[in-house]
């Protein structure tokens, strides 16, 4: 809001000459709006989003010679029997998997697994596409875009990828690769897990130091969750998109193209996406006019509170 001078006075102050000159300094930000939330986070999930496999399926299971499907069907079976995470339960089999292989995958060699990952058609040139976009919309001044990818994936196979760069941030799992004898878990993202990271974005609280459960209101807080727009693939997304819509969010869920759509239909008929759409990312594809409609009406939206900004 337009901060205003005692008891609302300022606006008759503006155009008296003969006033004092602190108070039209104390006033002089009305004519240049004081609207700050213009910015947009596109906020992602990895695999099954971008990727059409899990990112471990492209060169660590294939370098400790696991056949994918026993992998993900030993997760299920131990964390079901142990009552474990199941997120908690892949990262730790992964390594115990290896160990058993007598090899040692460390930080800098997952890192270089990254660059295995296969992406969806049309991801790579996707960020600066929708850039594009948005800049040549009437209103789009002073609007900026930003990308997010929130994934119960590995930190270090994503910085691997061709797609890091595009990044503002990346909030995904992570190992201590000195914490035993084998790494061990420093972060893991659960499906609910992920929604703390969409309040990080939404409070400009990025910086995992810092705690992110003290109170902020609401007009305090940089991205408002109607700028964000999350995009998924299934179950594990359902946390993120349902706080997204409960807020005034977006939600798009995506599938493998020429796959079935039941998965994301179920989502939509469940209200928990705007839209579905084929992960085909390349410009001109449904993915791409969805996002763009969404992405239109946020800047519509934008425009009309910064306008209102301006009466304050
Ligand atoms: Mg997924």
């Amino acid at each position: 809001m337009v901060e205003r001078v005692s008891g609302g006075r300022a606006k008759s102050f503006d155009t008296d000459a003969g006033e004092a000159r602190s108070v039209r300094r104390a006033s002089a930000p009305k004519a240049k709006s004081k609207f700050t939330k213009k910015t947009i986070a596109l906020v992602y999930d990895f695999d099954g989003t971008l990727s059409p496999k899990p990112m471990q399926e492209y060169a660590f299971l294939p370098k400790i010679g696991v056949k994918a499907e026993d992998f993900w069907a030993e997760c299920t079976r131990v964390a079901k029997a142990e009552r474990a995470d199941p997120l908690i339960t892949y990262m730790h089999l992964m390594y115990k998997k290896a160990k058993e292989k007598g090899l040692r995958i460390d930080r800098k060699e997952l890192v270089a697994q990254g660059r295995h990952v296969e992406l969806y058609q049309g991801v790579e040139a996707w960020f600066g596409e929708i850039e594009g976009y948005v800049k040549a919309q009437r209103d789009s001044k002073g609007v900026t875009i930003k990308h997010y990818l929130v994934s119960s994936g590995l930190t270090e196979i994503i910085e691997g990828t061709k797609i890091y760069k595009n990044f503002a941030n990346v909030f995904a799992s992570e190992y201590w690769f000195d914490a035993y004898d084998l790494p061990f878990p420093k972060r893991v993202i659960t499906d609910t897990g992920k929604t703390q990271y969409m309040f990080r974005i939404n409070k400009g609280i990025e910086d995992l130091g810092e705690s992110i459960n003290s109170h902020m209101p609401e007009d305090a807080r940089p991205i408002p969750f109607s700028n964000m727009i999350y995009f998924g693939d299934g179950d594990t997304d359902v946390p993120s998109m349902a706080l997204l819509k409960k807020n005034g969010g977006h939600a798009i869920a995506v599938h493998t193209p020429k796959a079935s759509a039941d998965k994301c239909i179920g989502l939509f008929n469940a209200g928990r996406c705007d839209f579905y759409a084929p992960a085909d990312y390349r410009k001109g594809s449904d993915l791409f006019k969805r996002t763009c409609l969404l992405l239109d009406r946020m800047l519509a939206d934008i425009r009309v509170e910064e306008e209102r900004a301006g009466l304050g």
